[in-house]
């Protein structure tokens, strides 16, 4: 077989590594030289079960191990996908916990899905993976599961407001995809939509989705810190004072640190005043940059804007469960 025994400093997703994982390939720079889809299946066998792949492998059970201590995932809920070649993803087999998988357990597909490797049967979600890792080329790394807070604002049908804390501003770009059934192309069609301009999906009556241009760990951690945000929201909307926000100023000079980071958001190059204009950063808020001041945008009913913030998410939350 062709393939190499990678350095450390060829895993994907290693921040020193110069340019894209798919890239890397391409250029000729991979350590997985020779094995594509189309490679003999003793060869993909030998892929997957060779000590470089089994590494990669080690990190996507230490990550399971991680979502299910942090109660993200539920009996056999959540999946894991990572590229490990152009044509090719290591992903986390259907009907397993995943706090305690083994390397062996991991399974070899091609990138439209079909299982080229492996004993275990591949999950039947990975083809939303793999259609965000087609959609989004930077993309090398896919965590889904289902942690509480954040799956309780997309069954409420509240995408948590911005502005609020620097670590969320920094790390998400958060959308909300439409509720379809686990597993089908149509809800990997609206989730790949969504990932030209961001890196965290909340999946409505479902659960969450994240992508990095870095590392299974990478892409775990922005669901880390998408749950301690919505959890962080639900009680600084119960404390029944006004909301403090981060000002427009503040949150451009945010966005520049996240821009350098390589990480998607629709809100570069916007002016200062778009930011707060717009009810999807930021609902039911007045702008406070100097030059649009005198311009409030969708001026709250009465009350403190931060108040109206506070308000509108307790009724959002409040009518959606009142069934
Ligand atoms: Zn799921």
């Amino acid at each position: 077989m062709a393939a190499k025994t990678p350095s450390a400093s060829a895993t994907p997703g290693d921040p020193g590594a110069s340019g894209l994982w798919p890239g890397r390939l391409a250029a000729g720079g991979s350590p997985f030289d020779g094995i594509t889809a189309r490679s003999p299946r003793p060869d993909l066998e030998a892929f997957l079960a060779s000590p470089a792949v089994r590494e990669l492998a080690q990190q996507i059970c230490e990550i399971g191990r991680r979502m299910w201590q942090r109660a993200y995932v539920d009996g056999n809920g959540g999946n894991l996908a990572l590229r490990v070649g152009p044509d090719l993803a290591l992903c986390t087999p259907t009907q397993i916990s995943k706090g305690f998988m083994r390397p062996e357990d991991l399974c070899l597909v091609d990138l439209a899905g079909n299982q080229l490797a492996g004993a275990r049967k591949r999950t039947s979600e990975i083809l939303m993976h793999l259609q965000i890792m087609q959609r989004q080329p930077r993309a090398v790394a896919s965590v889904h599961c289902h942690p509480p807070y954040s799956t309780g604002f997309a069954i409420a049908g509240v995408q948590p407001p911005t502005c609020l804390t620097s670590e969320f501003e920094l790390t998400i770009s958060l959308a909300t995809a439409p509720y379809r059934t686990p597993g089908t192309p149509e809800l990997g069609r609206f989730v790949a939509d969504l990932v030209d301009q961001h890196n965290t999906i909340l999946m409505a009556n479902h659960g969450v989705v994240a992508w990095s241009h870095r590392s299974v760990e990478d892409a775990y951690f922005k669901i880390e810190t998408l749950e301690a945000y919505c959890h962080t929201v639900l009680i600084a909307s119960q404390l029944g004072k006004p909301l403090k926000r981060i000002t427009p100023a503040q949150l451009q000079e945010l966005l520049q640190i996240k821009q350098r980071q390589g990480i998607p958001d629709p809100r570069y190059g916007l002016e200062q005043c778009e930011h707060c204009l717009s009810t999807e950063w930021r609902p039911g808020e007045t702008c406070a940059a100097a030059h649009c001041a005198a311009r409030p945008a969708n001026p709250p009913p009465g009350g403190e804007p931060d108040e109206a913030l506070v308000q509108a998410i307790a009724n959002q939350i409040k009518a959606r469960t009142m069934i």
